[in-house]
């Protein structure tokens, strides 16, 4: 779990920070109400991931604070009152991730989302296009103290090598079209013909000289344009403006493949991703296995405990099956009571035991219900091998199934 400090004289600000932050996100909260404590933290923790720094503090000159975080290297964003041009000026100058004013009405929001930027960018990867003349770039720099990981290249081609094997490893491309030999326009072409919107951002770092060429770009692809030189406070708003968008892409894109209920992957995922499984299989001449599942008596259940004990048996079936199965399996909530799993490098015997040792899991498994409790089966169908189609596969599990089913319920049933 990632560690967030926040350090304000305020109780009642280091309250509603607190509340705020752990509606949203999950993590481990430091609260210090002086620079003293705050030093106390910092000397102790192994790790802080983000900290969010009172500009004034009574035991502290101004700044003392957030240069004390800066040199442990933490990742600092300052709030602060109603500040003048100068002291913003002196802020801007210090290595800050952002700065928040605390009487505004959104900077709550606007502090937990530079919040939650900064702990997505621990796992992000960039892939920065810049002068192989200079050794650490500005913007390397800057990227790296907003914790993202940055990987520099110096040439056009090499990018689509690094892409060949990592392709979704990047979030960000950045591109410094400013230097020659690098051919920004083309670049960004050829990116966006592989990579759509929704999977990869890039910027630019272009000159003022043409105006027309920022909305070249955009035209072309690039999700915004930056004139060199910029404010450091620029590139980051909008580095992390794109990034917050993709992550945005990925959460609707998550929640379009989602069952509401249970957390598990949907049908329609079945259908995206399984086909492609199914396809790399097919081409390899590899056999592969479908098993349809399908709880017994469940809407005995239902009658019996009412709906939202059936909605935690069905919760339940999800957890019992993702221990049982790898991670590159492909479990899906197929329908009502029902899952589907897609299963590739397996024999036709381990596929065997692996659902008999499924099936029994369920049989000594049991739900409570206050001082009660109860024990529920399933059946399962299973098609192994390879044929046409992804369809007639599940078509054949599910005739499994209803063989299982036909035969007493709590069985399994393999290409009868
Ligand atoms: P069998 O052993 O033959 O599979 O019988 P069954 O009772 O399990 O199957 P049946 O198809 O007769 O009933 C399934 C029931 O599951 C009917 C439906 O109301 C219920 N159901 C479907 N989705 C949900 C859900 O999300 N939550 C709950 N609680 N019940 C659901
Ligand atoms: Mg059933
Ligand atoms: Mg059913």
């Amino acid at each position: 779990m990632q560690t967030v400090l926040i350090v304000d004289d305020s109780k009642f600000i280091l309250n509603l920070l607190e509340d705020k932050i752990s509606e949203i996100l999950s993590v481990r909260i430091l609260k210090a109400g002086s620079f003293h404590a705050a030093k106390e933290f910092i000397n102790k923790e192994d790790i802080i991931h983000v900290a969010i720094l009172d500009l004034n503090l009574p035991d502290a000159n101004d700044g003392d604070m957030v240069d004390y975080a800066l040199s442990n290297h933490i990742p600092s964003i300052v709030l602060t009152g109603l500040m003048n041009n100068q002291i913003k000026q002196t802020i801007i100058k210090k290595d800050i991730v952002d700065y928040v004013y605390k009487n505004n009405r959104n900077s709550i929001e606007y502090t937990i989302n530079i919040i939650h930027r900064v702990l997505s960018n621990y796992d992000s990867h960039v892939l920065v296009l810049d002068d192989p003349l200079i050794t650490h770039p500005k913007e390397v720099h800057i990227l790296k103290k907003i914790k993202l990981n940055v990987t520099t290249i110096n040439k056009n081609n090499e990018i689509f090598d690094l892409f060949k094997n990592n392709a979704e490893k990047y979030s960000l491309v950045l591109i410094d079209d400013t230097i020659t030999g690098i051919d920004g326009i083309g670049l960004t072409i050829s990116l966006r013909q592989q990579f759509k919107k929704d999977q990869l951002s890039i910027i630019i770092l272009g000159t003022n000289s043409n105006s027309e060429e920022a909305s070249e770009f955009i035209k072309f692809g690039a999700n915004d344009y930056i004139v060199k030189p910029y404010r450091e406070i620029e590139l980051i708003s909008r580095v992390n403006a794109n990034l917050d968008l993709l992550d945005s892409f990925k959460h609707a894109k998550n929640l379009a493949n989602r069952d509401y209920l249970s957390g598990a992957y949907n049908r329609r995922f079945l259908f995206d991703s399984g086909t492609s499984i199914f396809k790399k299989a097919k081409r390899k001449d590899e056999e592969i296995a479908v098993a349809m599942i399908d709880i017994d008596n469940f809407k005995r259940i239902n009658d019996t405990y009412g709906h939202d004990i059936g909605d935690l048996v069905i919760k339940n079936t999800v957890s019992i099956l993702n221990q049982a199965l790898r991670t590159s399996d492909l479990m899906v909530r197929f329908g009502g009571e029902e899952f589907c799993v897609l299963l590739e490098y397996i024999s036709k015997k381990d596929t065997h035991v692996l659902f008999e040792k499924i099936r029994e899991n369920f049989v000594n498994n049991s739900i409570r219900v206050g001082l009660d409790s109860f024990t529920y089966t399933v059946s399962i169908g299973v098609c192994y091998g390879m044929e046409e189609n992804l369809e007639i596969m599940i078509k054949k599990s599910d005739n499994n199934l209803y063989h299982a089913k036909e035969k007493g319920k709590n069985q399994v049933s393999i290409n009868v």
